[in-house]
């Protein structure tokens, strides 16, 4: 095994680590509800589809508005009680989307998608974990306006977190999409893929939604057989992240290889090949001779990728 080599500090999971408490009792109540919207520390995230509007400041721009800031904003559509930071309540709220791209031309705003705000680091890191749960929990409002069981529209309640159905009576409830992102390694070396849609030069993990009746590691050794003819073993969790595109945990895992030929599924995989720790640790360190790189550090599929350069991986 080759020496492990010296990746500087460990940056931070986007997404991660939320400063959010979610106060789920506090959104039965309508009227403690309509307390907290007027609490004077109240503040509220503006999510437009795939936009995030931005109050524009210097290094860093404020995602969090004031009430009657962000309904001046244009027509604003569901409200959702995201939980407290101390004690002020943190709401997110819909914009029109084709609203939200109008606000573009606005000078003392910034409107951009959430992916870029979290690579470029536009707004301070403890924003996008309330970023990620507004988003997520505004995106499937906007997929859920009617019952799936019935087909009359349903009622928000609870803060958001629930929508009814007044003619069959069903409650649905948000939901969360699981995929299994994994590493599948052998020896010294791992399997990475590019999906047809990656910028040139950057390689990944591979990744799959989880199948009703499939457990995380029977995810994990399909999606690789699958996608790139691998067989796997041993599955070791790693660690998970929210990833609000729209409504998905990312499952993060290494897997052991026990195949090396690798047959790629064209429709899934732009390319999948074998790589050696030291190639890896020259791709997260942005120093490979031909320019290829891992994702960027706010990804789950970086620490994945790291932690198994620097030999942190224990399979069971
Ligand atoms: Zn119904």
């Amino acid at each position: 095994m080759s020496p492990r080599p010296d990746l500087g500090p460990k940056p931070h999971l986007g997404y991660t680590a939320s400063l959010i408490e979610r106060a789920a009792e506090r959104r039965m109540d309508a009227a403690q509800l309509a307390a907290l919207v007027n609490d004077p520390g109240a503040r509220v995230y503006v999510v437009g589809g795939e936009l995030v509007v931005l109050n524009k400041g210097g290094e860093l721009h404020d995602p969090a508005f004031m009430f009657a800031q962000a309904r001046a904003l244009g027509h604003t559509a569901e409200l959702v009680f995201l939980g407290l930071i101390g004690n002020a309540p943190r709401f997110a709220i819909a914009l029109d989307p084709a609203t939200a791209e109008s606000l573009k031309a606005r000078e003392e705003l910034v409107v951009t998608d959430l992916r870029s705000i979290a690579v470029r680091g536009l707004v301070d890191a403890d924003h996008l974990p309330p970023l990620a749960e507004g988003k997520a929990l505004l995106n499937w409002h906007m997929r859920h306006r009617f019952c799936s069981n019935c087909g009359a529209a349903t009622n928000v309640v609870e803060g958001g977190w629930r929508r009814d159905c007044p003619a069959c009576r069903t409650q649905h409830f948000p939901r969360t999409d699981p995929v299994a992102i994994m590493l599948p390694v052998k020896g010294d070396r791992c399997v990475l893929g590019r999906s047809h849609r990656f910028q040139a030069g950057m390689w990944s993990c591979l990744a799959g939604f989880i199948e009703p009746g499939e457990t995380i590691e029977d995810a994990v050794r399909r999606e690789t057989r699958e996608e790139a003819g691998i067989i796997c073993g041993r599955v070791a969790y790693f660690r998970s992240q929210p990833w609000p595109f729209p409504t998905s945990l990312m499952i993060g895992c290494h897997t052991e290889a026990l195949s090396t030929e690798i047959t790629i599924d064209r429709t899934e995989l732009d390319d999948a090949r074998w790589f050696d720790r030291e190639e890896v640790a020259s791709m997260l360190l942005r120093r490979h001779p031909s320019g290829l790189s891992t994702p960027p550090t706010v990804a789950i599929a970086y620490h994945i990728i790291r932690a198994w350069v620097e030999d942190e991986v224990e399979l069971p």
